[in-house]
């Protein structure tokens, strides 16, 4: 099993902008749980009079004022935001409201259809309501008077999910994609792991210099951190195929099989992570997985990896 290191520290105050660099502020949500490390993180980007912000958050009153008294002698013309999970949209109707600001993002029905939430593990599922001002599509770029961002499409996490690259700085907004506390979460349906293994790749020919995630610290040398989750997770996709091929015949077998010590708390999670797996395998083809699949759907190694 591949070891990964996670950076679990992160310098703030709850409702107090941080000076990420001049022009980049970060605001920390208070709304930790196991899926959101200490909080969403929302960033104002920008030192002119307008700016713009990158995920207003959880609906949080608190959360909402911090980001207001933050931009108070400017105008946050732009709203942008990495994917439609709740705990990065939520606040956004009422941010947009009380600013005007025009909403960037991509629109989750524009991505991979309406999809049924049903099997979300965390009650951060997406809002399929958010219809962006401005539809972005990979290599979009949006200025304003001193900051110019452009759309990186990286599907995975989410089907709708975008970084944004802050020109001329080597700043990248990874969002949910890319985290130093944890790896990402990828639940089915709407989490993706061939999308998910792509936009990896993806990113890790690119030469950004740090990432400034949706949740937790940000990432010094994110090239390496990239190819590390890439490893992590081709290694764990080898286990459980060997674990299907040793007579492992459902997820839940899997799950009981090779993930002996993970948190109760996160059962459901771990359960949809091995389906995504599973899922990647079958459409290698792989492995044959009975449909509609589920946790108990009958799962055979195919010839070709035997
Ligand atoms: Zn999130």
């Amino acid at each position: 099993m591949s070891k990964l290191t996670f950076k679990t520290s992160i310098d703030f105050v709850y409702g107090k902008p941080k000076i990420m660099v001049p022009g980049v502020r970060r605001i920390v949500a208070n709304n930790p749980s196991s899926f959101t490390f200490k909080g969403t993180n929302t960033y104002i980007v920008g030192q002119g009079n307008d700016v713009a912000v990158i995920d207003p958050g959880p609906k949080d009153d608190y959360h909402y004022s911090a980001i207001m008294a933050a931009t108070v002698s400017k105008q946050i013309t732009h709203i942008f935001v990495t994917h439609t999970h709740l705990d990065h949209v939520d606040g956004l109707k009422s941010l947009a409201e009380a600013t005007g600001a025009t909403i960037c993002g991509c629109s989750h029905s524009m991505c991979h259809g309406n999809f049924d939430n049903s099997s979300m593990v965390y009650n951060v599922s997406s809002d399929v309501q958010v219809f962006p001002t401005i539809q972005l599509y990979h290599g979009s770029q949006v200025n304003g008077s001193d900051w110019s961002l452009t759309a990186i499409f990286t599907p995975g996490h989410a089907p709708d999910h975008l970084c944004f690259e802050l020109k001329g700085t080597g700043i990248l907004f990874s969002g949910d994609h890319v985290m130093g506390w944890s790896t990402s979460l990828i639940a089915p349906p709407e989490g993706h792991m061939g999308d998910y293994f792509a936009s990896l790749e993806m990113l890790a020919r690119r030469n950004d210099v740090v990432y400034y995630p949706g949740h937790g610290g940000q990432i010094e040398q994110p090239k390496r951190l990239v190819k590390a989750y890439i490893l992590h997770r081709k290694v764990r996709e080898k286990i459980i195929l060997a674990a299907v091929q040793n007579g492992c015949c459902t997820i839940t077998d899997i799950v009981t099989h090779t993930y002996k010590r993970h948190d109760p708390n996160l059962t459901k999670a771990v359960l949809l992570t091995v389906q995504a797996h599973i899922e990647h395998l079958s459409q290698q083809k792989l492995v044959n997985i009975d449909c509609p699949v589920t946790k108990n759907s009958r799962i055979v190694a195919s010839k070709v990896a035997r």
